[in-house]
């Protein structure tokens, strides 16, 4: 758990068109909405990582996501 609310930090946006979830995309300012609890991680988690319900964990630049059609790609930038 970051235990930070990326959203004060970033403005999100969806990308579209939305990415396959087989296929989904991973980049340094590409993030992952978790669709059941709501929490936004990084594609690429340098330190660890991970959404409240598990669906979304990860660290050293790899995130596991258990359920890909449960995920929202947004693109993030700094407000
Ligand atoms: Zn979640």
């Amino acid at each position: 758990m970051t235990g930070v609310d990326m959203r004060k930090i970033y403005k999100f946006y969806p990308i579209e068109p939305a990415p396959s979830p087989d296929d989904l995309p991973t980049g340094g300012d590409i993030y992952y909405e978790c669709k059941d609890c709501g929490q936004i991680v990084l594609s690429v988690p340098r330190i660890k990582s991970a959404c409240e319900c598990g669906n979304l964990a990860g660290q050293g630049g790899k995130l596991t996501v258990k359920d890909p059609v449960k995920v929202t790609v947004v693109r993030g930038k700094l407000k």
